[in-house]
């Protein structure tokens, strides 16, 4: 049988904004030694400003800025990757999804579609090589989506995207509740991953990662704490379901996050705000010293 103060600690958790599924889930929030974040809607709100625009195609106005926005906005009109909703508001027309045909979204590096009978390719540079375009080497600060139009590059639009007001303090929290260890995995850029994870006082940083890069990174890092504790990870994307499944426990973003996250996590956030995450070990480990 399950003891009362379980049912008092999750239900503590909830009023707090925190989903807690089930009673060993609250045991092993107890136990959490490590903890791996995904970056982009997780501790960065995955809200992006288009920064600036650059087209290549000198040669060929026909590629303006604004068609390379309109073009970027239209491939991504379907997509629910933060990158692409806001590519799509900062183009900020209603787009005519009749114009496009052939989509297709690759996790972790971008989307691809025909528009107007051209096939148009948006994301990192990983896509632009996977299709045989050579983007530029840009040496700016950002999240950079580069964009080809008929297998031609055309252009990038840098965004940047912002840590979450409470990412800091939440893993200064961490530490103070025995945390040992905080990593952060990524799809994103070198640079982008080094600046964000220093920001915040995280430990150990990996960038470029694909979807099923992350999962491999994540069962490393169980192998090397086996013994100490309980390895978390906390994440918000599509692409994060499989990582939040191989977690000892998986943690949800709620509010922005994907269904596919929030059915696979164990503990979702409410409101997204990573400061819960210390607050429902604490509560965690509250009820489980009752229980002992
Ligand atoms: P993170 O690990 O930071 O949450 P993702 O794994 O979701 O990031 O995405 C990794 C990278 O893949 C992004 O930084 C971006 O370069 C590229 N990417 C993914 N989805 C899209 C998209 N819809 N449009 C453009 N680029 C994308
Ligand atoms: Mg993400």
């Amino acid at each position: 049988s399950i003891p009362l103060s379980f049912f008092a600690g999750i239900g503590g958790a909830s009023r707090e904004g925190v989903l807690v599924k089930g009673s060993n889930v609250l045991e092993t929030l107890s136990k959490v030694r490590t903890v791996v974040f995904d970056k982009t809607g997780t501790m960065t709100q995955g809200v992006f400003e288009v920064n600036a625009f650059h087209d290549h195609n000198d040669m060929d106005i026909e590629y303006s800025k604004t068609r390379l926005l309109e073009y970027a906005a239209i491939v991504e009109s379907s997509s629910s990757h933060p990158i692409g909703k806001s590519l799509l508001r900062a183009y900020g027309h209603n787009v005519d999804h009749s114009r496009m045909s052939n989509l297709r979204e690759i996790g972790g590096l971008g989307v691809t579609a025909v528009i107007d009978g051209k096939t148009v390719a948006a994301g990192n540079e990983k896509l632009m090589k996977s299709i045989g375009v050579t983007p530029c080497h840009c040496h700016t600060a950002g999240t950079i989506v580069h964009i080809a139009i008929d297998g031609e590059y055309s252009g990038h639009i840098v965004l940047g995207d912002v840590v979450k007001p409470t990412s800091a303090e939440a893993v200064a929290d961490l530490r103070k509740s025995g945390v040992a260890q905080t990593v952060m995995l990524t799809g994103d850029t070198h640079a982008v991953a080094v600046q964000t994870a220093e920001k915040l006082g995280i430990d150990k940083v990996y960038s470029d990662l694909l979807p099923a890069d992350k999962v491999a990174r994540l069962e490393t890092i169980l192998k090397v704490s086996e013994g100490d504790g309980k390895v978390a990870f906390v994440g918000d994307g599509i692409n994060d379901a499989p990582v939040l499944s191989r977690a000892d426990l998986g943690i949800a973003m709620g509010a922005m996050g994907s269904d596919a996250a929030i059915e696979a996590a164990d503990v979702v956030l409410m409101d997204d705000d990573p400061m819960k995450i210390g607050k429902a070990i604490r509560i965690s480990r509250r009820c489980l010293r009752i229980v002992w």
